[in-house]
């Protein structure tokens, strides 16, 4: 007889496994099933975000940006450092010693939790059935009262630019190199672009970034992502806005790469280059053609709200339906999922999800922009604070950039906050923790912030709403 589960997730990243421990934390019997393994054969979990996301880019963000203050950045202070090198391997051991204990670590999550962690490639059949194939090729079915599907995402390929994974990679690929090419071409100066060009460009790397599109992070608040830009090109990342990649051959270990742009075709010699275009749902074989579930064009599982599926008692969450490609979106998702399942009436503030671009300054976001706003017709207030003008920054020889606040004119309601600066995502997860309460921005402003802080430039740019900023010229006076 097959083993029966109250729940069975497939998948381990931060979606799948965060709703399996939520789900084992509520007494339900459940399994997470994962394909990856190690060299070893052991299973592998953490998905993307643990192995070749979020956190091996954050560890080489952080390291190539201790470098980057080191030689050159500490002579403002009055610290001189003759001769700082740069030890690749080093940095990228080190990169993997936190990926192994992170990873590692949710093993031990499940084990303390009680989840049952099962090694092989699963599929969903139907009459609540889930088909797990085993590395070593043997097939067992599974019951299970409720399925969460949580596969993830991969990198997109684009037919102009074919992987080799030698000299033309994909995030991952660039994740690993061992030196610092010479040249470096990135396709796509999106979020994922742009923290690898990062990394890369102040490891020595002379990197020219290749977007299709006219307006630079177009998702993003434009005064924000216009500020954004200017710093990223001082610092020397080559971004070139409307071209669009045609071509990309690998000659004499060299990769030539054709564009188009609005002068014609050009090309483009670089040392490696890094596709970087997005990332689609990986949801082919997951499904049996029987399961009841459905996906759209692009492979995206149809879900509602709930993440609930078109089939009873089966649910997606994270990369692989609508929404930001974000971990914490995902979890969250997992999170409610699994309390659904148990019984609890719980829910997902869609409209508060905070989004970070890991670069130098950060660039951090939430709620509505300033275009979105216009193109709602919704009337509103807007405030900014420059960096320039926080003590703290200025302490920190950290200035550039801003805080933007956005607040309904009719209710003074907190509708989004945009920052490109220091610490970016730590100070928009004060706003996102504001709007969550329904803030208003009166709320901000009668808040008291500790001095001095990064985080008074929130507090300014709530009172510059209103026009009574304290540390800054108000553009426009309000007595209140
Ligand atoms: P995944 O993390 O992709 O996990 C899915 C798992 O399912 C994988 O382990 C996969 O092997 C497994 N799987 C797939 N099919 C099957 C099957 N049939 N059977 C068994 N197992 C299966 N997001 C952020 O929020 N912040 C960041 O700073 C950030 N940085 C990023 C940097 C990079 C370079 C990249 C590539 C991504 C980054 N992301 C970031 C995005 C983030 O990694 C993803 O949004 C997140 O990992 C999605 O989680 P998930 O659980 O939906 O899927
Ligand atoms: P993101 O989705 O944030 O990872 O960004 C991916 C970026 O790659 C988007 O801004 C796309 O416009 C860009 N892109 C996709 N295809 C091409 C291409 N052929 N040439 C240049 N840029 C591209």
């Amino acid at each position: 007889m097959s083993e029966k589960y109250d729940v069975v997730v497939i998948g381990s990243g931060p979606a799948g496994y965060v709703a399996a421990i939520r789900a084992a934390q509520l007494g339900l019997k459940t399994a997470c099933i994962e394909k990856d393994t190690h060299e070893d054969g052991k299973v592998q979990l953490g998905g993307t975000c643990l192995n070749v996301g979020c956190i091996p880019s954050k560890a080489l963000l952080d390291s190539s940006y201790k470098y980057h203050e080191a030689a050159e950045g500490l002579g403002v202070h009055g610290i001189n450092v003759k001769g700082a090198e740069l030890d690749i391997p080093a940095m990228q051991a080190r990169k993997q010693k936190i990926v192994d204990q992170l990873t590692g670590g949710i093993g031990g999550l499940f084990k303390t939790n009680g989840v049952t962690s099962l090694t092989g490639t699963g599929k969903v059949l139907a009459n609540h059935q889930v088909e797990l194939t085993t590395p070593d090729g043997s097939v067992e079915v599974l019951d299970a009262d409720n399925i969460i599907i949580a596969t993830g995402s991969l990198p997109i390929e684009i037919p102009p630019a074919p992987c080799d994974h030698e000299y033309i990679v994909d995030s991952t690929g660039a994740l690993m190199f061992e030196e610092a090419p010479k040249r470096l071409g990135v396709i796509g100066a999106g979020v994922i672009g742009l923290e690898l060009g990062s990394v890369w460009n102040r490891c020595g790397s002379e990197v020219v970034m290749l977007e299709a599109l006219d307006d630079f992070l177009q998702m993003m608040d434009h005064q924000i992502a216009k500020e954004a830009k200017k710093i990223f090109t001082r610092q020397g990342l080559d971004i070139r806005m409307g071209c669009r990649v045609t071509n990309a051959e690998v000659k004499n270990k060299q990769v030539e790469v054709t564009y188009t742009n609005a002068d014609g075709e050009a090309t483009e010699k670089f040392d490696k280059l890094i596709v970087c275009v997005g990332r689609r749902p990986q949801t082919e074989s997951v499904l049996s053609a029987d399961c009841g579930v459905t996906m759209d064009e692009r492979g995206f599982i149809f879900v509602n709200d709930y993440c609930e599926t078109e089939a009873p008692n089966i649910y997606a969450v994270g990369d692989i339906v609508r929404g930001p490609m974000l971990a914490h979106k995902g979890s969250e998702e997992g999170v409610m999922v699994a309390e659904r399942i148990a019984g609890k009436h719980a829910q997902m503030n869609y409209d508060t999800i905070p989004n970070v671009i890991y670069t130098h300054p950060e660039i951090a976001s939430v709620g509505k922009t300033e275009q979105e706003l216009k193109a709602d017709g919704i009337e509103y207030k807007a405030g900014a604070f420059p960096f320039a003008a926080s003590g703290r920054a200025l302490a920190a020889n950290d200035s550039d950039g801003m805080v933007k606040m956005l607040a309904c004119t009719e209710t003074d309601r907190i509708l989004g906050c945009h920052v490109v600066g220091p610490s970016a995502a730590d100070l928009v997860q004060q706003v996102v923790i504001a709007m969550e309460f329904g803030s208003s921005a009166e709320d901000l402003q009668l808040t008291v912030f500790g001095h001095p802080t990064l985080s008074e430039a929130v507090h300014e740019a709530a009172l510059a709403v209103d026009g009574h900023a304290i540390h800054i010229a108000n553009r426009k006076k309000r007595p209140s």
